[in-house]
C-alpha cells in the first residue's frame, strides 16, 4: 500500500463502562498511514451497529461518516476508514486490504477478470469495480455471499486491490503475502516482468535539463494552481526509461493505477510542458462530469506530475513531502503500466469513475488533513551561511513557516532529516561552484523565491598599522564579493 491507501481491522470483545460485553471492530482511522500507524490510529466501533448499516438500501457519505462516529467507543478516535462497513460485514476476526501493484497490474488489463480466474480459479471472490464507500461495502457483501466457499482465500476488487482474512492478523497477513506473491509469479511467467523490482528503487539518473527552464515551468504551474508550488525533480533511471518510450503519450494518458491515487497525481501526468492545453483539457473534463454531482467546485487544474524528455519526472505540491508522495506513486504507476502492457495493454477506469473519486469529499478530506497550509508553503529560499548563526536561524524560521530551503555553507553538509532542506557545501567566494550549487538547488525544488545572504565572517580586530593584508582580503571576499556572487548567480 502507498501513502494512506489500504486498511486493516480486527474484531474482538470488550466490556463497556457498565461491564457488559460488546463485540468491537477496530479499523484503521482515516488519515493514518499503514506504514506508520500507532494503536490510537485504529477506531473502535460497535460491530453489530456497523454491520446493521450494511442492511440500509443507501447511505449518503456524510451520513455514513456521522453514523460511524456515533458508533465509536472512544469519542477522541479518528474517523473510521471509509471501508469500515465492508470490514464489519466480512465474517472473519482479522481483515486486511491492500492496493498491491501486482494485483493492480493484473486487473488493469483488457481481460483482467479472465486472468484473475486463470490464476486463482474459484478460490477468490471477484468484485467488479465499484466506488469505495457504502456502495462497495454492499457489493462486496453480496459477491461474498454468492461466490465464497470454504476454499476462499481472498477477495479481488477489480482496478482497486485485494482483501484477505483470517482468524488472526498473522493468518490474514500471510494470506495477503501468498496471494500477492502468486500474482507476482504470474506476471514474471506471463508478462516477463518482475514487478517487485520497483521503479521506486530505480538508480539515480540525473537529467541534463536546464534549471532556468524548470523554474519557468514552475512559475507557469503556480500561476494556474493559484498558489506557490514546488516542482521537485526525481532523477530516476526507470522514470527516464519510461519517459523515453515512443508510446509515452499513449500509455501515460490512460489514467492512474487505482482511483485513490488521483488526489495526489491528478487523472494523468502532463507530458511535456504545454500547460495551457493540460489546463483546458482539465476544464473540459470537469465540465463533462460535474453535472452528476451537485454543488462541486472545480479543483485547481494544475498538473501534479510532469514527464518531460529534458527535465525528467517532476512532481508539484506545496510541500516537499507531498511532491515525494506523488513521485513515489507515479514510480509505482510506471511498474503497473509496464506490467499490464506485458499482459496485452494497461487499461485504466473510465473518467467518470475517476472523477467520482477525485471529487469525493471523503478523499479530499484526506488531503486536507495531511497538508494544513503554512504561510510560506510552496516557496523556496536560498540561505547562505546556513550552518550557523544568523543563517541557521533563518533556515529554521523559514522551514517552520513551510518554505523549502537551499542552504549554502562552507561546512560539509550533515544529512538533513527534513526533506524541505537541501544543504550544499560551497564557498560563496567561488562563483562557479556557487553557480553549479544554485543550479542543483533549482533542479531539486523548482526555483527560488527568497534569498538570504547571511554568509559572513568577523576578521581579527586590529590597529590599522597591524592589519594583515590576507585577512583583510578574505573578509572583503566573503562579506562583499560573496554577496555579489550569490546575487549574480541567482539572478536569472
Ligand atoms: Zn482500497
Amino acid at each position: 500500500v502507498l501513502h494512506g491507501g489500504g486498511n486493516t481491522s480486527v474484531k474482538t470483545t470488550e466490556n463497556d463502562i457498565h461491564g457488559e460485553q460488546l463485540d468491537v471492530l477496530y479499523v484503521k482511522g482515516s488519515g493514518w498511514d499503514l506504514a506508520t500507524i500507532e494503536p490510537e490510529g485504529f477506531a473502535p466501533l460497535r460491530l453489530d451497529a456497523v454491520k446493521r448499516l450494511a442492511e440500509l438500501p443507501s447511505l449518503p457519505d456524510t451520513e455514513m461518516v456521522n453514523q460511524l462516529r456515533l458508533n465509536l467507543l472512544d469519542a477522541s478516535a479518528p474517523n473510521p476508514s471509509v471501508e469500515a462497513i465492508l470490514h464489519a460485514s466480512l465474517p472473519f476476526s482479522a481483515v486486511q486490504h491492500t492496493h498491491a501493484d501486482a494485483a493492480l497490474a493484473l486487473t488493469n488489463t483488457i481481460d483482467g477478470d479472465q486472468r484473475v480466474r486463470e490464476l486463482w480459479g474459484e478460490s477468490v471472490v471477484v468484485v467488479p469495480y465499484v466506488m469505495p464507500g457504502f456502495e462497495l461495502a454492499k457489493a462486496c457483501a453480496q459477491e461474498f455471499e454468492k461466490q465464497a466457499s470454504s476454499d476462499t482465500v481472498a477477495m479481488i476488487l477489480m482496478n482497486h486491490g485485494v482483501f484477505t482474512f483470517g482468524e488472526t492478523t498473522e493468518e490474514a497477513y500471510n494470506q495477503m503475502i501468498e496471494v500477492i506473491s502468486q500474482a507476482e509469479d504470474y506476471l514474471r511467467a506471463t508478462a516477463g516482468v518482475d514487478i517487485t523490482a520497483s521503479a521506486a528503487a530505480g538508480k539515480h539518473h540525473p537529467t541534463n535539463g536546464s534549471a532556468l527552464e524548470q523554474a519557468a515551468l514552475r512559475k507557469e504551474l503556480a500561476h494556474v494552481a493559484g498558489c506557490s508550488m514546488l516542482l521537485v525533480n526525481t532523477p530516476n533511471e526507470r522514470a527516464h526509461q519510461f519517459i523515453s518510450r515512443p508510446d509515452l503519450v499513449d500509455v501515460a494518458s490512460r489514467g492512474p493505477a487505482t482511483p485513490d491515487h488521483i488526489i495526489r497525481t491528478k487523472q494523468f501526468p502532463m507530458v511535456g510542458r504545454d500547460i495551457s492545453t493540460f489546463v483546458s483539457n482539465y476544464h473540459n473534463y470537469f465540465e463533462r462530469n460535474k453535472d452528476r454531482f451537485p454543488d462541486i467546485q472545480e479543483l485547481d487544474p494544475a498538473p501534479r506530475v510532469v514527464l518531460d524528455p529534458d527535465l525528467g519526472l517532476l512532481t508539484a505540491a506545496t510541500r516537499v513531502t507531498d511532491c515525494e508522495i506523488a513521485s513515489d506513486i507515479y514510480l509505482h504507476t510506471i511498474d503497473v503500466i509496464e506490467a499490464s502492457e506485458g499482459l496485452g495493454g494497461f487499461v485504466a477506469l473510465p473518467e467518470s469513475d475517476l472523477f467520482e473519486v477525485e471529487y469525493w469529499e471523503l478523499e479530499q478530506a484526506k488531503l486536507k488533513k495531511s497538508s494544513a497550509s503554512l504561510p510560506m508553503a510552496g516557496e523556496v529560499a536560498v540561505v547562505t551561511g546556513s550552518a550557523s548563526g544568523i543563517g541557521l536561524a533563518c533556515v529554521n524560521a523559514l522551514l517552520e513557516q513551510g518554505a523549502a530551503v537551499i542552504g549554502i555553507d562552507l561546512k560539509t553538509p550533515q544529512a538533513a532529516d527534513n526533506p524541505g532542506f537541501l544543504e550544499l557545501g560551497v564557498d560563496v567566494t567561488d562563483r562557479e561552484s556557487l553557480r553549479t550549487a544554485i543550479n542543483n538547488g533549482v533542479r531539486h525544488f523548482g526555483g527560488i523565491d527568497i534569498l538570504v545572504a547571511a554568509a559572513g565572517i568577523f576578521g581579527t580586530t586590529s590597529e590599522i598599522a597591524d592589519l594583515v593584508p590576507d585577512e583583510w582580503e578574505t573578509t572583503l571576499s566573503v562579506n562583499l564579493n560573496g554577496v555579489s556572487n550569490v546575487l549574480q548567480v541567482t539572478h536569472p
